[in-house]
């Protein structure tokens, strides 16, 4: 009895060796394979391949505020996306300036982002009727100071497309 136990463990020892060198030698015939083949490596070779990676286009990777080249954007500061953001992540501070027709009107003075907070559920950029906003494929946000995070969406001096600013009314109230 003993001796048959005895062979059942040594059966045991020798098929666990047999087990792991087959499945070492499985894994490394994948390996092999893309070591000769490595154009049908399906895995990306980040950060190797940062210069070339795209995102898909609908990434939403980022929120930005449209800017043209002449720097201008579209807002409003109508504060309607962040009455729909969820989480606060956005701060519309509005001013009051004198538009070419004389009148009083508002505009945006800082657009505030808090890319730390946001979820990226894309109800900001829906909420905006004047297609002010929209997300950029960008996807690296490591920092090592949180408050990098939050950033200024509306470009240094830049102003709201003429056009837009005309079309809005004065004084609508903001919540
Ligand atoms: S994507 Fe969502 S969470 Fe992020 S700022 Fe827009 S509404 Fe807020
Ligand atoms: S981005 Fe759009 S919704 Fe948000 S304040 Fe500006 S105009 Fe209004």
């Amino acid at each position: 009895m003993a001796l048959l136990t005895t062979l059942k463990s040594i059966g045991n020892y020798f098929r666990e060796i047999y087990n792991g060198v087959t499945s070492l030698a499985r894994g490394m015939r994948v390996t092999g394979k893309y070591f000769i083949q490595p154009s049908s490596i399906v895995t990306q070779q980040y950060p190797e391949n940062r210069a070339t990676l795209k995102m898909f286009d609908n990434f939403k990777g980022e929120l930005i505020l449209k800017h043209t080249e002449d720097n201008e954007h579209f807002c409003d500061a109508c504060n309607n996306c962040a009455r729909k953001c969820p989480n606060g992540s956005i701060e519309v501070i509005s001013k009051r300036e004198e538009g070419p027709d004389g009148k009083t009107r508002r505009v945006l003075d800082k657009y505030i982002y808090h890319l730390d907070m946001c979820t990226f559920c894309g109800l900001c950029v829906q909420a905006c009727d004047q297609s002010a906003l929209e997300f950029s494929n960008e996807f690296e946000h490591a920092v090592f100071d949180r408050n990098n995070l939050i950033k200024q969406l509306n470009h240094p001096d830049s102003k709201v497309v003429e056009k837009q600013a005309e079309t809005k009314e004065p004084n609508t109230p903001t919540v």
